[in-house]
């Protein structure tokens, strides 16, 4: 009985190693960090739903054919989205693509249905930084250059 349980508890500390949850070996988890388990955790067990056959579970977004229009495909379009675990490709971390973000991602922003979040919200945010941060040190040497001209 002892060694089964020492058994579950070291399965269980390899599961949280396995998700990259820093902290998860103290019992001292915020909420905050407890939620986003959680979360991960409902996101694995829908991870073998397929949107484009199976009828959708709990917490599914509808998806809107008409605003996935773009997508030129014979290919099945999904019906709904569910909350998708990802693991970044930048860090490591194990995080949730929620369903309305890939609504977003898919029917907003046009993005091709074939592709999905590699990166993990603050990876994508610190990118989207740099990125915005390049194109003003670069906007600023354009207006530099203009000024001599002018000159
Ligand atoms: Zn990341």
């Amino acid at each position: 009985m002892v060694v089964r349980r020492l058994r579950a508890g070291a399965t269980r500390l390899l599961q949280h190693a396995k998700a990259g949850t820093p902290g998860s070996m103290t019992s001292k988890r915020t909420k905050g960090q407890r939620l986003k388990a959680s979360a991960l955790e409902r996101a694995r067990a829908v991870a073998s739903v397929d949107p484009r056959r199976d009828p959708p579970p709990a917490g599914a977004v509808l998806a809107d054919h008409a605003a996935l229009a773009h997508n030129n495909t014979y290919d099945l379009l999904p019906k709904f989205y569910v909350d998708r675990a990802i693991v970044c490709r930048q860090c490591g971390t194990a995080e949730v693509w929620p369903a309305d973000r890939q609504k977003w991602w898919y029917e907003v922003a046009k993005g091709n249905i074939n592709t999905h979040a590699v990166l993990c919200r603050s990876c994508r945010e610190s990118r989207k930084s740099q990125k915005t941060e390049a194109r003003r040190i670069h906007l600023e040497g354009v207006a530099k250059k203009r000024r001599k001209h002018v000159s």
